[in-house]
């Protein structure tokens, strides 16, 4: 499978779950635009070590996923875009009585919100060239739900909603969209949330992981972003040209309790 001669924007990805989708599309040929809101120098170095790696172009785009005008901007500063990776998240664990708004808030904007302002701006662009893949980064929890993430499991349901819409509104015109959902991946976001579980429910490291984190997934190992990396490529490729409107789940087993 090769994309080469394709550009492909990864939102949020100098980390985790976008930088490992960024590394496989990269490694299938693709050119990539790498995304977050910071502009550090290891933010343009990591593109030019992938741009290196892979011989393909790759570049950075600073936008920050919270605010509407910089989500669009990415794509028009891009310049093309026939693969879109909405994959930006944030999370944070509450109960509903004491979720802060600026957090709902946030999380609403930066996990959901940001995927329509993106996907309206490549839509023609895609349209244009007669071919394009979308697939926007949902969830385990775009399908089910966890107690104290009220923010992140409404804006991943919102993010498999907004995907079967954009399916419809594209059948037939040589564009798709999908949703990944991810069961845990051991990423920083993951990673964050050991150290307050560890105190909450008194347990050690290990703990956590076995009993806690991977609890809802049966066969007990985290996914890997270069599995989902490999599952991105693959919707990318000629045999998922009719997969589209659906969700592909990569969580060992989660959904299927
Ligand atoms: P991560 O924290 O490792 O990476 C998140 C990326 O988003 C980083 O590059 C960060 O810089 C960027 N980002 C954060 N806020 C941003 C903003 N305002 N604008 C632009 N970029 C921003 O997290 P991850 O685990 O790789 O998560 C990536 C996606 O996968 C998220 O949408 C997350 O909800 C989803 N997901 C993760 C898991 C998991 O277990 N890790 C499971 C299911 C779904």
């Amino acid at each position: 499978m090769s994309l080469k001669g394709k550009t492909a924007i990864i939102t949020g990805s100098t980390s985790g779950i976008g930088l490992g989708i960024a590394r496989e599309l990269a490694r299938a040929g693709a050119d990539v635009v790498l995304n977050s809101f910071t502009d550090k120098d290891e933010d343009h170095a990591l593109a030019k070590e992938i741009g290196a790696e892979f011989e393909v172009t790759a570049r950075y785009i600073q936008a920050d996923m919270f605010k509407a005008d910089q989500c669009r901007a990415l794509v028009e500063k891009a310049g093309a875009c026939d693969i879109l990776v909405n994959n930006a998240g944030i999370q944070h664990v509450c109960p509903i009585d004491e979720f802060p708004t600026a957090k709902w808030d946030a999380i609403i904007a930066i996990n959901m919100s940001s995927a329509f302002h993106t996907t309206a701006v490549a839509l023609p662009m895609m349209r244009k060239s007669g071919w394009g893949r979308i697939v926007n980064i949902a969830s385990a929890h775009g399908l089910t739900a966890s107690p104290y993430k009220s923010a992140y499991v409404a804006a991943k349901h919102g993010v498999v909603g907004l995907s079967k819409t954009t399916a419809l509104e594209t059948a037939g015109q040589g564009i798709t969209c999908n949703a990944i959902c991810p069961g845990y991946v051991l990423t920083p976001l993951v990673e964050e949330q050991i150290p307050d579980t560890m105190k909450k429910y008194n347990m050690d490291r290990d703990e956590v992981i076995e009993k806690v984190m991977l609890e809802r997934q049966p066969s007990k190992e985290f996914a890997t972003v270069e599995q989902l990396g490999g599952t991105t490529v693959f919707l990318c490729s000629d045999a998922a040209a009719q997969i589209t409107g659906t969700t592909i789940s990569v969580d060992g087993g989660w959904t299927a309790m």
